[in-house]
């Protein structure tokens, strides 16, 4: 039979990088209000014609599938669990998709997943089903028939951009607990750049267009309100007006401003009286706590208005009109640079007016004009369009561009982007030279005699850019560490490497892991991880040659690129970090030591592809953590050789687990439960029992035992399907024998802590139980502690969990970890495996015994039994007599062998 056709697509959607403007509030709402969140997605599903739920960042349904129930069900059978676990694993553990599209048996059913994800972080996933109306049932081959008269219908575009829309959607709904008090004072420290720099632009802008009224040919009152609409929007005042002054003591409202929403100041406009702080030729500036007399108050008062900036239009020397802002809403304090700007607005207005007045002076009207521009805050030139000849250049450009104005550069160079006919506009310029980046502002006009020419006002913007780069930085950053990140150190990897290659050279690269960073973190607390993280990122950043390439990859993982230019530094370095981590570190009042294993491989002697470089010194650091960590292995061919064999291990072992496991082989040895016959030594006892054991039948590899392959499978993950399958075997013998025998058979089955920590683990348990139908006493997991527990509280209700399904649970391998009795009290064990170390010499050495007995004393105490393992000799077994040990195990007895071997001997004879 063929198998079904299961075609994939995916769609790296992470380079389209949504902002995370999702604000705190909203996002911490979102993550936990499950009910709200249920009926936002039952309005999406409907809106969009699909069926979908949500499921959190491990993998657990969050919401319930939106979508007509009797449908759902049907869905349900061919988007199955095991499908959905795939798929959540696909989007949420790959860096590089976000979202991922799979086609179903059905012809027109497919499912996808959308993953929210938080840089590198998985916060939640969408799986998301839709049922086609516009499938093709031609052009494919299918099994079965489509499904037709569903509620909810889409057709491939709709599907398409309903995935995108959730995306971005929840993108903005969901902010990720990241978003700590640090990352919030970034936020709002960069949204006030944003807002200086937003004001400085807006600032740039009106001037440049005030100053183009110069070319008006407008009457001057028209240029007035023109001036005065522009100076009051752009100082968001509420009211603006000029003024002509006469008889000394009264005044004529020439024009007035209103902004939308606010009350006009006056409705008669001539012969007003002067307001007190206009008639003289100084500026007057008013903010609302201005201290003035009680005269001056009520003048204020009677016209509303609570801040003014009032400043005279000066031509010919004498005080023309005055210009008066006012605030008349709400209190106002002026900056500095609000003034400034008044200011320079009006000098340009003055200008015009001068000009206008003196039609027939040009050289004065220029004079003036001069004298205006010179005093504007940007850097403005005038050129002949015709001729080339630069006209006019005010202070602030003379001063900023000399160089360029003697070497005759300046159209070429803040000119060559006009487009030919364009009368204005803006545009960037970066100066190579300086390092600096403008805006230009440009205007063509009629110059004061007549002839055609650009006027450029030029903003260094330099700032702005530099601050760019640092956003564009930040994407670069570990945010815990301040250290670079893996996409920053995959990008400098391929530059350095590319370096070495052109020039010649050689760099380096280190992969550095910390050694059971997992202990402090577990016996200090995250906090203190983190703190020690942070420590050791400073202490290596700080080392010479290598402070600008640091980065880390996640977790308690670090790269160092020794670049070129230090590699000769390469051996000081690497003994600079091994001081490092020679020093302790002090941490919540006390020194704690913590070491590491690094790899180390050299460019591009081992490899000239970023992606075989850092594989190579993670191979590296793998052996150095082999070989008893604390240790820094460089990469050679010999190790290759070693590491070669992991990887066709890795490789293998991934190819045998898409097999179905049928390579995974259980075998099994007998475990002897009281009472033990110590006399006889063998073979007639009560109870029964059996340890499952793995073996692996490699097509490839030949016969490999557990200690060969366990330990890479758990590194990389993979022991999780392989211990399924193991439980599974297990559990379908524990049925067959007690269904022969008398019902009191045992099975111990070995869980590794890998195991424990997947969500659905009690989950598999139970339907193994519940499937074979067998006594869960009758079931024994054995829970190894050779990798530390990350999360004990996590662990432990998780053991209870699968206790209260009725299996027992025991300690395997006790007395060779870390493993402090007062986690066994913390922890449900009904039996505690004493190691096989324990017994080598238990003949012979009083330790041993006295270790055994004070175990099985404890074990009486806290309702444990105790299982000694690797009981060898009759010697070995007279020394445990007496001693209350419930359970033994080993060679004495028998091997672990085959199921056939074994059944034979002990079930069915
Ligand atoms: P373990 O759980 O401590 O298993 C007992 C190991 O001791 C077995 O090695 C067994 O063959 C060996 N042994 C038993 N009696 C004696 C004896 O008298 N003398 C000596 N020298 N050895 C004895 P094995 O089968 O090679 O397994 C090694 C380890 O691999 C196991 O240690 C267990 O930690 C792991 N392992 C085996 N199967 C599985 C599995 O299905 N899942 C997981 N997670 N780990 C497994
Ligand atoms: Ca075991
Ligand atoms: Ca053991």
């Amino acid at each position: 039979m063929q198998e079904t056709i299961i075609e994939a697509e995916s769609i790296n959607a992470a380079a389209k990088g949504s902002s995370s403007t999702a604000s705190g509030a909203l996002g911490d709402f979102a993550l936990k209000n499950a009910e709200e969140m249920q009926r936002w997605q039952d309005d999406f599903c409907a809106m969009a014609g699909v069926y979908a739920y949500c499921l959190d960042n491990t993998g657990n349904p969050f919401t319930s599938f939106s979508g007509n129930p009797s449908e759902v069900d049907i869905i349900k059978k061919y988007v199955t669990d095991a499908r959905i676990k795939e798929i959540f694993r696909r989007v949420s553990e790959s860096d590089l998709e976000d979202q991922a599209v799979e086609l179903t048996e059905v012809p027109n059913l497919k499912l996808a997943a959308v993953a929210v994800k938080d840089g590198q972080r998985t916060s939640a996933v969408w799986i998301v089903c839709g049922i086609f109306s516009d499938y093709d049932y031609d052009k494919e081959y299918f099994h079965l028939p489509p499904i037709d008269s569903f509620g909810y219908k889409t057709t491939e575009t709709k599907f398409y951009r309903t995935l995108d829309l959730l995306r971005e959607t929840l993108n903005i709904l969901i902010n990720i607990e990241t978003s700590r008090s640090q990352a919030v004072a970034i936020s709002e420290e960069s949204k006030q750049q944003e807002l200086e720099m937003t004001n400085s632009f807006r600032r740039a802008e009106t001037m440049t267009e005030i100053v183009s009224l110069l070319d008006s040919d407008d009457g001057i009152e028209e240029i007035m309100s023109d001036v005065l609409k522009k100076l009051c929007a752009y100082l968001e005042v509420s009211n603006g007006f000029t003024c002509k002054e006469h008889h000394n003591t009264l005044m004529d409202i020439v024009v007035q401003w209103t902004a939308p929403g606010a009350k006009k100041m006056f409705t008669e406009t001539t012969d007003q009286d002067l307001c007190w702080f206009m008639g003289s030729e100084k500026a007057v500036v008013v903010s609302s706590d201005t201290q003035m007399n009680a005269g001056e108050r009520e003048q204020l008062d009677e016209l509303g208005i609570k801040a003014l900036v009032s400043m005279p239009v000066i031509v010919n020397d004498s005080a023309l009109f005055y210009v008066c802002v006012t605030e008349n809403n709400e209190s106002r304090i002026w900056s500095i640079d609000d003034v400034k700007f008044v200011n320079d607005a009006i000098k340009v207005l003055q200008s015009i007016i001068t000009k206008r007045l003196q039609k027939n002076s040009l050289a004065s009207s220029f004079a003036s004009l001069e004298a205006v521009l010179d005093n504007v805050g940007s850097s403005i030139y005038v050129r002949d369009i015709g001729t080339g000849v630069i006209l006019f250049a005010n202070r602030s450009f003379k001063k900023n561009f000399s160089r360029e104005l003697s070497e005759n550069s300046i159209a070429e160079l803040f000119e060559s982007n006009i487009p030919p006919r364009s009368r204005s506009g803006n545009y960037e310029i970066h100066h190579k030279d300086r390092e600096k980046w403008y805006d230009v502002y440009y205007t063509r006009i009629k110059w004061v005699d007549g002839r055609p020419v650009s006027l450029c006002a030029i903003y260094d913007i330099t700032e702005k850019k530099l601050y760019q780069r640092r956003i564009e930085q930040q994407a670069y950053t570990d945010f815990l560490t301040g250290l670079y990140n893996r996409m920053c150190c995959e990008k400098d990897l391929a530059r350095y490497v590319d370096e070495a290659h052109q020039k010649g050279t050689h760099g380096a690269l280190m992969y550095l892991d910390l050694d059971d960073f997992k202990h402090i973190n577990d016996s200090l607390g995250h906090q203190y991880g983190d703190v020690l993280l942070q420590d050791i990122s400073k202490a290596i950043s700080r080392i010479d040659g290598i402070t600008n390439s640091c980065y880390r990859m996640g977790g308690d993982e670090f790269v160092i690129i020794v670049p070129p230019q230090s590699f000769e530094l390469l051996e000081t370095i690497i003994e600079q970090i091994k001081n490092t981590f020679a020093t302790p570190w002090y941490l919540k009042d006390s020194d704690y030591y913590c070491t590491m294993s690094m790899g180390i491989v050299k460019f591009p002697d081992h490899g000239d592809n970023v992606s075989e470089l850092i594989r190579k010194s993670d191979v590296a650091m793998y052996e150095a953590k082999k070989s008893g960590k604390n240790r820094i292995a460089e990469y050679s061919d010999n190790i290759d050789s070693s590491s070669v064999h992991r990887l066709d291990l890795e490789k293998s072992m991934y190819d045998a687990i898409k097999k179905s496991c049928s390579e995974f082989e259980v075998f099994f040895q007998p475990v002897i439960s009281e009472p033990i016959d110590f006399n006889r030594g063998v073979k007639q006892y009560k109870h029964l029992g059996a340890e499952a054991l793995v073996r692996w039948n490699s097509s490839k590899l030949g016969f490999l035992n557990p200690d060969e392959f366990v330990p890479l499978a758990e590194y990389l993950g993979l022991i999780t399907p392989i211990g399924n399958h193991v439980l599974k075997k297990a559990c379908e013998c524990l049925r067959m024998w007690n269904e022969a025998g008398t019902g009191e058979y045992s099975v111990s089955v070995n869980l590794s802590v890998v195991q424990i920590m997947q969500n659905d683990i009690v989950d598999v348990i139970k339907k193994n139980i519940e499937d074979n139908n067998i006594n869960p006493h009758n079931l024994v997991l054995e829970l190894t502690e050779r990798l530390a527990i990350n999360d004990l509280a996590r662990t432990k209700q998780t053991l209870l969990d699968i206790k209260a399904l009725g299996v027992r649970l025991a300690l395997d391998d006790f007395g060779t970890g870390y493993s402090a009795l007062s986690s066994i009290r913390a922890l449900p064990f009904d039996i505690i495996k004493v190691d096989q170390n324990f017994v080598k010499d238990l003949a012979e050495d009083d330790y041993s015994q006295a270790f055994i007995r004070m175990m099985a004393q404890l074990g009486g105490a806290i309702g444990a039994d105790i299982c000694v393992e690797g009981i060898e000799t009759q010697a070995q077994l007279d020394a445990l007599k007496g001693m209350g040990v419930k359970y033994v195990q080993g060679f004495y007895y028998d091997k672990p062998m085959r199921r056939a071997a074994f059944e034979e001997k002990y079930v069915y004879n």
